[in-house]
């Protein structure tokens, strides 16, 4: 199983200089090989496999950076190509573009080139770099891979990826609980309980909307504006780590109450599509939240289990289970024709998805 580790790091100025050259090398090979790839097509409409290699000789400083995350940049413009042509959920592979606010590149472990040493971490092309590790890596971990990124209000990140052994065995469930999606609660539990997003995250999300607004209004180009705009950044990245925090403890809770755990297996990308959130801070939580989960589950032997996304949890009574034909999003209160039922939409969905997931799993 893998597992990351999120610390932040404190590169000194030579170090920050080198991060962001990386940063470019990076882009611009992602780039320069998508648009040879691009011409080679048109001219010979035959595919390219060009690698980072090849062009070292014409730009030799792209010799200057870590040629693994080079590599790693090849890796995803092939996995960008690959989301298109076989999943056809992704548009073609866009170029990066320099004024992109995701800073980040990925580099592996090979020959114990990467390694954490007291209060350092020791990275390619950088030697070590400051680190805050707040946690303890257990011994028996085996260092795969780093990404180091960076935020838009500057600050530093080393995402470092472990692989382990699990020992865990996994034990016959007993306790069930399940879950339905929730945009204002994130989720409501068969148990009738909202994980219900705690006030100071509310009041940071309308403190980011309110500078947002204020952003809107300076005068493009001022001094003004580039002071409000690391505002917002620094607001955004708050709200981001308030949010993963409320995220860990949920997943933690509900992961040392029960045995097994049901959820819808939804589509996020779909649905945030179809509601049309839009750049909404919550259209993502849900995702998160369950990946966590699931790790989180795992480590302890336990179980994640999703049900078909066309099982009808909405639809269904929970008492008599009589399926509705229709049901609008707008009615948040089920009512039952059959048998007279009046309960709360999304309660009723997660007594069913976790009535499924028992027959999933007992079956
Ligand atoms: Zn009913």
């Amino acid at each position: 199983m893998n597992k990351a580790f999120k610390f932040r790091i404190y590169p000194n100025a030579f170090q920050q200089t080198q991060i962001a050259r990386t940063f470019g090398c990076v882009r611009f090979v992602y780039n320069r090989m998508l648009a040879d790839r691009i011409r080679h097509y048109e001219e010979t409409g035959e595919s390219l496999s060009n690698t980072p290699a090849q062009y070292k000789k014409e730009f030799e400083w792209l010799r200057e950076v870590d040629s693994l995350a080079l590599a790693n940049a090849q890796l995803n413009l092939n996995k960008a190509y690959q989301h298109f042509f076989r999943e056809q959920a992704a548009g073609f592979p866009q170029f990066k573009s320099k004024k992109s606010h995701r800073k980040s590149y990925m580099t592996n472990w090979v020959n114990n080139n990467i390694r954490l040493e007291k209060g350092s971490i020791i990275l390619p092309k950088l030697k070590a770099v400051k680190i805050k590790q707040h946690r303890e890596i257990p011994a028996d971990y085996r260092l795969k891979s780093v990404t180091v990124s960076q935020t838009p209000s500057g600050a530093y990140y080393a995402s470092i990826l472990y692989a382990y052994e699990s020992h865990v065995e996994s034990i016959k469930p007993e306790t069930f609980v399940g879950l339905d999606y929730s945009m204002q609660e994130l989720y409501i539990s068969s148990d009738g309980e909202t994980a219900a997003y705690p006030r100071y995250y509310r009041q940071s999300l309308d403190q980011l909307k309110r500078e947002q607004r204020k952003l809107s209004h300076c005068q493009k180009g001022s001094k003004n504006r580039s002071k409000q705009r690391l505002k917002v950044a620094q607001i955004h990245e708050k709200v981001t780590n308030q949010r993963k925090d409320f995220l860990h403890k949920q997943s933690r809770q509900i992961t040392n109450a029960v045995d097994a755990v049901c959820i819808e297996d939804l589509n996020m990308k779909g649905m945030s599509q179809a509601l049309n959130f839009g750049k909404s801070v919550s259209d993502t939580a849900f995702g998160t939240f369950v990946s966590m989960l699931d790790y989180k589950l795992k480590e302890q032997g336990k179980q994640l289990i999703k049900i078909d996304k066309w099982y009808p949890s909405s639809k269904m009574c929970s008492s008599c289970g009589e399926v509705k034909k229709t049901l609008v999003l707008s009615e948040r209160t089920y009512h039952c024709e059959a048998c007279g039922a009046v309960i709360n939409r999304d309660y009723n969905a997660s007594i069913n998805i976790r009535r499924e997931g028992m027959r999933l799993l007992l079956a």
